[in-house]
């Protein structure tokens, strides 16, 4: 019983960080449930990634400044996403928070 409360937390832990990630909540539940030692593994991921900050570089899938235009680990040139922003109908750049008005973009 108290094993399966320890995996469940596992996941529901798993499922909020790899929210903070913009990764797939239900995925990461599953996954930091059925085996927990991934957490530790989404743990040892830059801690950096909270905030809507950072984003993640397509090619190494390393984390980097959400404002950087190339991965400062592999070096490749970072494609810049606009997305108009729900709060003020700005156009910004990328995921995570409107740089405008601060509103979590979806
Ligand atoms: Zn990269
Ligand atoms: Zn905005």
């Amino acid at each position: 019983m108290s094993r399966f409360l320890i995996f469940l937390l596992a996941g529901l832990a798993g499922a909020l960080i790899a929210d903070k990630k913009g990764r797939d909540k239900l995925i990461w539940f599953l996954l930091c449930f059925f085996f927990p030692p991934l957490l530790l593994l989404l743990l040892f991921l830059p801690l950096k990634l909270a905030g809507g900050k950072t984003k993640q570089c397509p090619f190494c899938s390393r984390v980097v400044s959400s404002g950087d235009t190339t991965c400062k680990y592999c070096k490749k040139e970072l494609p810049i996403e606009m997305v108009q922003c729900p709060g003020c109908g700005s156009f910004v750049p990328g995921k995570g928070y409107c740089i405008k008005c601060n509103r979590e973009l979806k």
